[in-house]
């Protein structure tokens, strides 16, 4: 087609934002609402510690998308089964992204999600990586808040203080295509899993790093993005590492052995330099090969801001040699990992090629100092025992 001037008549349709044909950002003020009449029991901890599968609160929210008519209306509605076609180009060229966030039950009863905007920009970026639509994040982490707001009172009650609900926004593309083209069609949804405790392992988490054969992310790929391709490709060799009596792995990276990320979590090490100055360091993000953890951040800001004065905060590359070489000179302090999912768990040893670096903590395994003043401050924010601008209330609805 010629360039030239959009016809007047045109312009001034698309200006109005009402035409068929401009399409619809997404939009929390017009979420409809389809309670369950099948409300499932909420199972007690033990009954639910036995369930291998996930199980999910009573409701989900769901967005459509189509290249023409833009988002749909979200849907408050029964959680239960998606409709899809075979062709459906989430199941063949891995159209999918997520997040992982929890709503946290605190001591006074209150219901509070810790820093959820990252997470909705996060996911933004992890669509623009697969081709997936853009979405205002903000109306997004308004919905997030409203499905909390319905199921939290039941599935999380406040005698239950100090657990948590896990919550999965996910984005996948949905139109009937075996073409390896731009979705056209797509299904943003949030679901809420009800989830048993996690508890750091005893004795601390036991880190294998990777084998020489297998990376989890690489340089130019798409390791920064939380998409679906980047994890079920991992589970083959943290199949291994759990069968030889490991945790987890450390991702290593490149001929050095940069040390990446442990498992599905970023990765601390706390040493003193060469120099004699203690640092708190992990990997960077200008590569690309990490995730930019929520989790991350907020221990490198409060590291800085709290302790900055004791600790160097640094993120650059450094290698496995370097920390083998830091605890065969008493340099090593502490290490742990750092995420959502496992929170801040304590790395007491990492197996690498046939030796063991063994990692001070506290006893059984349990954070050394400032391990668990990290994790003290940041479940304080997050359990509503400190007030912090990083976590805020779901106001609950009541039934
Ligand atoms: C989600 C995730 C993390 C942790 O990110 P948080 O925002 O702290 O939960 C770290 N690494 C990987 C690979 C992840 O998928």
């Amino acid at each position: 087609m010629p360039s030239q001037s959009i016809p007047t008549v045109i312009a001034s349709s698309l200006n109005m934002g009402c035409h068929m044909n401009s399409p619809q950002s997404l939009d929390a003020s017009k979420l409809t609402y389809a309670y369950t009449t099948t409300p499932q029991p909420v199972p007690d901890a033990e009954t639910l510690a036995k369930n291998h599968k996930t199980l999910c609160t009573d409701h989900m929210i769901v967005a459509s998308w189509d290249v023409e008519t833009g988002w749909s209306a979200p849907q408050l509605k029964p959680y239960g089964p998606l409709s899809l076609l075979p062709s459906a180009s989430c199941l063949h060229y891995a159209y999918e992204c997520f997040e992982g966030l929890k709503a946290y039950r605190g001591d006074d009863g209150k219901l509070r999600m810790f820093r959820a905007d990252q997470n909705v920009r996060r996911l933004q970026m992890s669509a623009e990586r697969i081709s997936l639509p853009e979405f205002d994040a903000d109306e997004l982490e308004k919905l997030i808040y409203e499905l909390l707001a319905v199921d939290g009172a039941k599935w999380l009650p406040k005698s239950r203080a100090g657990d948590f609900l896990y919550v999965r926004p996910t984005m996948i593309g949905t139109d009937p295509q075996l073409g390896v083209t731009r979705p056209t069609e797509a299904l943003l949804y949030i679901i809420v899993g009800y989830t048993p405790r996690v508890d750091t392992p005893l004795g601390g988490k036991r880190l294998l790093t990777s084998p020489d054969d297998m990376v989890r992310s690489w340089v130019g790929g798409f390791g920064y993005a939380k998409v679906g391709a980047n994890y079920g490709p991992s589970v083959k060799v943290s199949q291994e590492a759990s069968r030889l009596g490991y945790h987890q792995v450390l991702w290593l990276y490149g001929p050095n052995g940069d040390c990446t990320e442990a498992g599905g979590s970023n990765f601390f090490v706390i040493w003193k330099r060469k120099d004699g100055k203690k640092e708190l360091i992990t990997a960077p993000l200008d590569d690309q090969l990490i995730l930019n953890g929520v989790t991350r951040r907020s221990c490198l800001e409060l590291v800085k801001d709290r302790l900055g004065d004791e600790f160097e905060v640094t993120e650059r590359k450094f290698t496995i040699d370097e920390i083998q070489e830091a605890a065969a000179e008493g340099r090593l302090l502490e290490s742990f990992a750092a995420g959502t999912a496992w929170f801040i768990t304590p790395i007491s040893l990492i197996h690498h090629r046939g030796s063991d670096i063994n990692i001070p903590t506290g006893p059984d395994g349990t954070p050394a100092e400032i391990t668990g003043r990290i994790k003290g401050w940041l479940g304080d924010m997050m359990y509503g025992r400190v007030a912090h601008k990083w976590a805020r209330v779901v106001s609950e609805k009541e039934f």
